[in-house]
């Protein structure tokens, strides 16, 4: 892009978003919102860093980029070695996390040498006193945003953390965790366990963090007033006083799947997928996947095998086995047919699958994308959180109506509980049959549409924020 005094685009956002899809999809999602804002025209650098924990991400970005060529330009941002056996995590994806927070003052030069200089930057929410400190020491002021890639509920939980985390020790087993305006209170067997783990690297990260959340400009989060409207109203009102004052929450949601992130060709195998939706009835088929970077124990994956079978429900069951996908091995039969289902064992469009009128329920492991997905799609959801904040989320999914939840089945992984295929195909049939979560997840679905169309929520946030950008020139 020229630097010529183009008037028209001289507002231009920066956006760094963290490893995983669960981060990334979120960011591009934005970023394709905020270049079809016909009012406005923005220009756009994404910071990336590679190579990617996952193939699944260095995939989307080139659809990406190639999907916007004029209005986005990739800023490859170099990390500082990091030796794996000093980070404090092994999972690779908060190893990523850690490499990009000890290089961001490497971002300070790159970001005053942009051109048009950049008027605003949002980043990830695992990046908040590395970004920030690099900001603040350019020569010029440079607004940051984060964008939160999960629920405004766990938000409360990032944002209260700080003033909260010794008394949590003190909370027992079937306690919960009272946070001013957040109503039903986070239960304490919901809260990630590495939050209560004092040495783990997501406690540090809250505990730093936390408290810098009121040195933003602002706070964007994938989520709409009407699936979360007490915690939006407790965060944006000041209620939820364990936050030392927070920035405006702009609640941008709901992100759903973009035109980009479609597989070319027949690589996905998304033609015979739809054309076995095709040949189902309406509402019929639960859909199971447990996101993009949770692989369940061989057991597991067993039982819920068993499970769907027993339930008699038709399904599409997406397995994985591994936690980055580099290490799936590559199986020649990606798809099969299993009595009244479909196994697949590779990347699926999510998107399309949870839009296809086939499909009634969905059984997911609450990743926030996920839920939202289901949401805008009315499609009712069996909540089995397995980690970090998805019990948070599926806190969300009950409150709101749309899904039921299990809380016996306890966290998944490891040597914890294997569910027994009996107790998941009768929770299945519970989903598929009864008739109020049908009913409410149509109800929020139809109110997602109205968030994300014109006079809707995201209309005017995307706006407000618009304006205060241009402010910058
Ligand atoms: N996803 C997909 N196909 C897959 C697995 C995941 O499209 O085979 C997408 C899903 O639609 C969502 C994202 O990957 O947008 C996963 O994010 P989420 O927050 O649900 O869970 P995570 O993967 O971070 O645990
Ligand atoms: N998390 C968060 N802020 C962060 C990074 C992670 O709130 O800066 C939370 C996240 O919501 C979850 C836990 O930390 O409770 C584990 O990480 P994460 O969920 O990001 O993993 P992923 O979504 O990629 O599966």
């Amino acid at each position: 892009m020229s630097d010529s005094g183009d008037f028209l685009h001289k507002t231009h956002v920066v956006l760094f978003p963290s490893a995983g899809m669960g981060h990334l999809t979120p960011f591009l999602r934005l970023a394709a919102l905020l270049v079809s804002q016909n009012h406005c025209p923005l220009t756009l650098t994404l910071i990336t860093t590679h190579p990617t924990v996952s193939l699944a991400e260095s995939s989307l970005i080139t659809r990406f980029l190639s999907a916007f060529p004029d209005r986005v330009t990739e800023l490859d941002f170099h990390l500082l070695p990091l030796d794996p056996s000093t980070a404090k995590s092994t999972d690779p994806f908060f190893v990523r996390f850690e490499a990009i927070r000890r290089s961001a003052y490497l971002l300070t030069p790159l970001l005053s040498s942009l051109s048009p200089p950049p008027s605003a930057i949002i980043f990830d929410i695992s990046l908040i006193s590395p970004v920030i400190l690099a900001v603040e020491s350019l020569p010029f002021h440079l607004p940051a945003y984060v964008l939160v890639t999960t629920s405004a509920r766990m938000l409360s939980l990032f944002a209260s953390y700080h003033k909260l985390a010794s008394s949590l020790t003190e909370l027992t087993d079937d306690g919960v965790l009272e946070i001013p305006g957040i109503s039903p209170p986070i239960s304490k067997s919901s809260i990630p366990p590495l939050l209560l783990n004092p040495n783990s690297f997501f406690s540090s990260l809250f505990l730093d963090d936390g408290p810098k959340l009121k040195n933003l400009n602002g706070i964007l989060i994938n989520s709409f007033e009407e699936l979360e409207a007490e915690a939006l109203g407790a965060l944006n009102g000041g209620k939820v006083t364990t936050a030392d004052g927070l920035p405006p929450i702009f609640s941008v949601g709901p992100f759903v799947p973009c035109e980009f992130e479609k597989l070319q060709g027949d690589v996905g195998d998304g033609d015979r997928l739809k054309r076995w939706l095709d040949e189902q009835p309406d509402g019929s088929v639960v859909y199971v996947s447990f996101g993009s970077r949770t692989a369940l124990s061989t057991k597991q994956i067993g039982e819920v095998g068993e499970g769907l079978v027993r339930s008699g429900v038709r399904f599409l069951w997406v397995v994985k086995e591994k936690l980055v996908d580099r290490e799936e091995e590559d199986e020649g039969n990606l798809i099969k047919v299993k009595g009244t289902g479909v196994v697949v064992r590779r990347w699926v469009e999510q998107g399309e699958i949870l839009g296809h009128k086939a499909v009634g329920g969905f059984v997911s492991h609450c990743g926030w994308n996920s839920v939202v997905e289901a949401v805008w799609n009315g499609v009712r959801v069996l909540a089995w959180p397995l980690n970090g904040d998805q019990k948070v989320n599926a806190e969300v999914v009950v409150r709101s109506g749309v899904g039921i939840w299990d809380k016996t089945w306890g966290w998944g992984g490891g040597d914890r509980i294997v569910v027994k295929g009996q107790m998941i195909a009768d929770k299945i049939r519970e989903l598929m049959e009864s008739e109020d979560p049908r009913v409410e997840a149509e109800r929020v679905g139809v109110e997602a549409k109205r968030a994300t169309g014109a006079g809707g929520g995201r209309e005017k946030m995307f706006k407000q924020l618009i304006e205060n950008w241009k402010k910058q020139h």
